[in-house]
């Protein structure tokens, strides 16, 4: 499951920023993930929940999960549009040479501690 990985990945690098800053608890988090990340945010929850329960500083960690909404950018006419609804065609002028500017991110946004 990809959501694993990712799980591990957040609570390493967040105890590791307890551990540094002298920070008794982390009690919430605030994160952003992207509409087309391929992370299902109940899947994310639910081995988040399990996970938690072997950190050190996150046991009562809340995750708040907060949806990047996926937008992409035309290179031919220049006009951003939904990734969702239009994926890799332009609405506007019908080409294919369009990116995606946000909407695969998974980003800390920011964290509560108790000191
Ligand atoms: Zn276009």
């Amino acid at each position: 499951m990809h959501e694993l990985g990712i799980v591990f990945h957040i609570i390493e690098k967040l105890e590791k920023v307890a551990k540094e800053n002298n920070v008794k608890e982390i009690t919430k988090v605030n994160l952003e993930i992207g509409e087309v990340s391929l992370v299902i945010p109940s899947y994310f929850l639910d081995v988040w929940k399990w996970a938690i329960k072997k950190s050190t500083y996150m046991k009562n960690c809340e995750c708040n999960i907060i949806r990047i909404e996926a937008i992409s950018f035309c290179e031919e006419c220049k006009e951003t549009f939904k990734t969702t609804k239009f994926a890799k065609i332009c609405p506007k002028c019908l080409s294919n040479k369009t990116y995606l500017v946000t909407g695969d991110e998974v980003n800390i946004k920011d964290i509560e501690v108790l000191e």
